[in-house]
Order: C-alpha cells, then structure tokens, then sequence
C-alpha cells in the first residue's frame, strides 16, 4: 500500500532551497524524502510577524515538497519562542535552573501559540494522516489537536534532553504540561537516559503505569515511549567532505595551520555547549603540557544565535574575555592559540574543515544529540583519520562509545584527552574510528525517520481508549 500521508509540525520549516546539500541539514533533507514519498505537507511558523493574526496559510511547493506556513504576532513570538520555549523550557531542560526564567506571559504566550498552530493545522488534516510533531516548542499541541477532534495517529519527538524529575519539579505548572503528552500516540526521545527520566516523572509523579515494552498508561490514556536517537546522512557527508568546496576548504586550513595540528570546535553560541569548560580545559592543556605549545592551535567556531535573549548576550561576552585572557597569556609573535570566530559556514565547507583537524572537540555540559559528532566522523579520511573527544554528557555519548569520553565540567579531564589523543598511536585511531564510522553509518537519519515511523503507522493497540 502506498504510504499514509505525513505532516509534519515543528516551529520553523526548512523547505529544499534547490542550492544544494550544504544549505539544508540531514533532518531537514531526511524530512523532505520522506514528505516526497508521502506527497505529505510540512507545517510551521513562517518566521515573520503580522500584525493580526488570522490564520492565514502560505503554501509553497519546492522540489516536490509541500511546506505550509503562518505569520505570528510580535507578543506571540517575545512570549512563546524567545520566553517560554527558549527563556524557561530550553535553559530547564538543560540543567540550567539558574537561566530559567518562569513567567506567567510566557506561559500564556506558548499557550497561544501552540493553539493557534492548532487551530491553522486542523482543516488541512486527512483521516488517515499521520501527524509528526518536533520538539520543545510544541509539546501541548496534540492536547489542542484532540479537542479539536482530531483522532489520527500522533506523533511527538523531542530533540533536546528530558530533565531529571527533581528539575522538572522546579517547572510551574509541570504536571500539566507532562500530561498534555498523553494526547500523542507516540512519543520519542533522543535517548534511554532522557527516555528514564520520562518514566520516572510518569512513574512517581503522575502515579502512570509503565509497562516493559515503553506503554505508559495514565488515566485511561496510553502512549508508546521511545528511545530513538536522532542520526546523520552519512553516506552525503561523507562525499560533501571529499567535495570541491570541501577540499577546498581543507587545504585552505591545512596551509594556514602550518604544520601544527588543528583541534576543531564547531557549536552554536550556546551556553549548554560548555565553551567556557573547553577553554579552560585547553588553557590547561597548555600549562601542563608546556612542550605541546606552539605544536598545536584550536579553531572555535562559534556562530552566534538567540542574541535576543540576555543569557546568550552575558556567554557571547564571558568567551569574548576568556578567549582574550588565554591568547593574551599563551600567544607569541608568530602564534596565536585560540581562533576563535563567531561566524557560521555554510556545511559544504564545514565538512573539509573537519577533514583538516586531528581532534574534533565536543565537550557539551547538556545536549540532546549533538550531530557535529558525527558529522566530524562521517568526514575523516579513512586511512588517517583524526580522533573525536565527546563529553559523556552528549546524548551522542551513548551510541560512540569509541571516543574519548570525557567530563566537560573537569579541565584536567579535557586537558589529558587533548593530550592523548594527539600521541593515540594510529592502529588505536583507526580502530575507534571504523567503530564510530560504522555506528554513524548504520543509524543514520533514514534509520532514525524510519524507527519513528514505523511506530507512529502501526496498527492501532487493542484496547485502545475512546478518543
Ligand atoms: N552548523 C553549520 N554551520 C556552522 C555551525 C554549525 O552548518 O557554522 C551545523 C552543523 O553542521 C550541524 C548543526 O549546525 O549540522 C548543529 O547541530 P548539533 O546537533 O551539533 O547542535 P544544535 O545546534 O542543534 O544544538
């Protein structure tokens, strides 16, 4: 039979812009296939503001693919998306309560928010969609889907961590947002640790019954949980990074480092990405490694992001200093330890970056997935590739078990990886990064969008409640 139609929601849309792979990532292009398939239809915020909102729709079809969006207003927009999602859900479920802000206008503005996507969504949907809802921004969208009648199968993936019950506690208002998931049929998260914590808060705190095979049942209602871990498409990587611009882009760097060997940073301007920790922990590789000095430099790329909201200005400003203080005690005249530059690149380009750097650094304190990880592994030469070191606290952590694990929060820690990754003999090397390589390979995106699918497309259970 052929494919039920999907729709997929999330905040913003990410249509094929017809330029290429570089221009759109592996989720966005993965999404894509699979609308294609479906002659499916993604929906969103279009980005923009409106003075009134009305519910206007703009389709658009690129390259096959149907995308539906909506104007906000600006309230909708300061108090869903800059406050609640970003301001509260965001630094919470990242184990920064002390950045949560909590505020009755954000809440009513997610609120708002979610039910006016609701509410566009509704008459576009088919009986036999199937319904696919992304992340933080939109949790209690399904709850406002059913009390608009809509009884298809219901989708949610959360991308970024579930918080540990004691944290979520500290969430005005929590038991009800946890409850409104009891509207989706389906819900995955990116790994068994955030998956835990999930069952636990069901568990303890909802008083839910958690069966053995991810059945959480809570007044009547059950959904599915999932651990489903969000991948790459590896095999385009992997051909990006053997690419024109990429090659380009790799000699550009293997000429400017002059011999010394490049370790490689690449994260948004976040503060759950742990870029103080890495600093610190390099400035300590530095000091105790005193010979290594001049032999090596880290290249921090670092786009900025968010710089509406004030915690994103104080880390930009933080870094700024650190990355100063460190060039200033390290650097001599024809050296300079830290580049560090708050400019994004296009992923072509990343791509032959990642081939240039013999250590691929990713020290997050909090992170759902992390996808550089394995974009770094996906654009290593097979006959010399370069050594990944990923913070234990990487949602990625648990399917590369073959890098250096480190703790981002302790700079000896990070200081002794750098150092042993730069001696790793290269048997060593080379054996951790087929394991990694296979493991990026095997559960890539297709893998993940198919897991999640397959499961949202199941015959509906016996015994299922009236809705
Ligand atoms: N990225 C990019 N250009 C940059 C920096 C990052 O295209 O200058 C891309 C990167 O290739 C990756 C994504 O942004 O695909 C970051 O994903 P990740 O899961 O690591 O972190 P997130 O930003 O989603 O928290």
């Amino acid at each position: 039979p052929p494919p039920k139609r999907l729709i997929v929601v999330s905040n913003r849309v990410q249509p094929p812009t017809g330029e290429g792979a570089g221009n759109q990532g592996g989720l966005a292009v993965a999404l894509s296939a699979a609308l294609r398939e479906s002659s499916g239809i993604w929906f969103g915020w279009s980005g923009e503001e409106t003075e009134n909102f009305n519910g206007h729709i703009d389709f658009q079809r690129n390259e096959g693919v149907t995308t539906a969006t909506m104007h906000l207003e600006a309230q909708d927009i300061d108090e869903y998306y800059n406050g609640y999602a970003n301001r509260t859900l965001w630094p919470l479920f990242h184990d920064r309560i002390d950045l949560a802000e909590f505020q009755r206008e954000f809440e009513g503005g997610y609120q708002r928010a979610n039910t006016r996507f609701a509410e566009t969504l509704t008459p576009l949907i088919h009986q036999d969609d199937l319904i696919w809802v992304h992340d933080y921004h939109l949790i209690p969208l399904g709850r406002e889907l059913r009390a608009r009648g809509i009884r298809n199968r219901l989708g949610f993936f959360l991308h970024i961590p579930w918080p540990p019950t004691r944290l979520l506690l500290s969430l005005p208002h929590h038991r009800e947002l946890v409850e409104s998931l009891f509207s989706y049929d389906v819900v995955g998260f990116q790994t068994q640790d955030w998956l835990d914590s999930f069952f636990h808060y069901a568990q303890h705190k909802l008083g839910a019954d958690v069966g053995a095979d991810g059945i959480v049942t809570h007044q009547g209602r059950s959904l599915k949980a999932i651990a489903c871990p969000i991948g790459i498409d590896c095999d385009a990587f992997t051909e990006m990074a053997h690419g024109q611009e990429a090659l380009d882009a790799c000699r550009k760097m293997e000429e400017s480092a002059k011999g010394r060997a490049m370790i490689l940073g690449v994260d948004r301007l976040d503060y759950s990405k742990g870029l103080q920790d890495r600093f610190l922990g390099y400035q300590r590789f530095l000091s105790t490694y005193p010979e290594m000095q001049e032999k090596v430099f880290l290249l921090q790329i670092a786009p900025p992001t968010r710089e509406d909201v004030r915690s994103y200005q104080e880390i930009r400003t933080q870094l700024d200093a650190l990355s100063g203080h460190i060039n200033g005690e390290f650097a001599t005249v024809d050296w300079v330890p830290i580049r560090y530059v708050n400019k994004g690149y296009p992923r072509t380009q990343l791509a032959g970056i990642y081939r240039a750097a013999r250590i691929g650094l990713v020290t997050p304190l909090r992170d759902g997935m992390n996808l550089v990880a394995k974009e770094y592994v996906a654009a290593q030469d097979p006959d010399n590739p370069g050594v990944l070191i990923l913070s234990s606290f990487a949602g990625a952590a648990r399917q590369m078990q073959e890098a250096l694990l480190v703790n981002p929060h302790s700079a000896e820690d990070v200081a002794d990886a750098i150092a042993r990754a730069l001696v790793m003999p290269k048997e060593e090397r080379l054996e951790r990064w087929r394991a990694l390589r296979d493991g990026v390979q095997r559960e890539d995106v297709t893998w993940w969008l198919r897991r999640f699918v397959a499961e949202l497309a199941r015959p509906e259970a016996e015994g299922e409640d009236d809705r």
